[in-house]
């Protein structure tokens, strides 16, 4: 595996099945006790080592090939930063996710940097001739209203080091 992806779903707390089909991991929040949860999607990783036989988690539009898709379970509704829907990201889906991301990154020696862990959203920026263009996870954490869109991806990163 040579990256990690960092997605939102556009949904609700819970995943649906779609959503397991897309991502291969998911961080799922219950409000009844504040605790986000993980959720393993219907494949591996390794399942997107070969993305020509259509079993494989398609989270990433020209990019799946290698790379694992982890999504936030979040942000339905959401439209812009002055209405977040009501499902707003939550710290402690972050938190998890850092912690999720760190022990990925050990596992299959992915290095945390901007090309090998990064956010739907910077893949497009990088990749404008494919149709992940556009793509707007991650481009605000409601917990965090003061980073910028382009310093999400840095943010992140920061915080999955903090783990290793
Ligand atoms: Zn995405």
């Amino acid at each position: 595996m040579k990256r990690i992806i960092i997605h939102w779903t556009a949904g609700t707390y819970t995943p649906n099945e779609h959503e397991k089909n897309c991502y291969h991991y998911l961080i799922a929040f219950n409000p009844k006790n504040n605790a986000a949860y993980q959720v393993n999607g219907r494949f591996k990783p390794e399942d997107n080592l070969n993305c020509y036989d259509g079993k494989y988690a398609a989270h990433t539009g020209g990019g799946n090939t290698g790379s694992i898709g982890v999504s936030l379970c979040a942000m339905g509704g959401y439209k812009n930063i002055t209405e977040v829907g009501n499902y707003p990201i939550r710290q402690e889906q972050l938190n998890l996710l850092y912690k999720l991301c760190s022990q990925l990154s050990k596992k299959y020696s992915i290095p945390i940097n901007s090309n090998c862990i990064l956010t739907h959203y910077e893949f497009g920026l990088k990749n404008p001739n494919t149709i992940s263009k556009g793509k707007i996870d991650i481009v605000y954490l409601p917990s965090q209203p003061n980073i910028i869109c382009s310093n999400v991806g840095d943010y992140i990163r920061n915080n999955i080091k903090k783990y290793v």
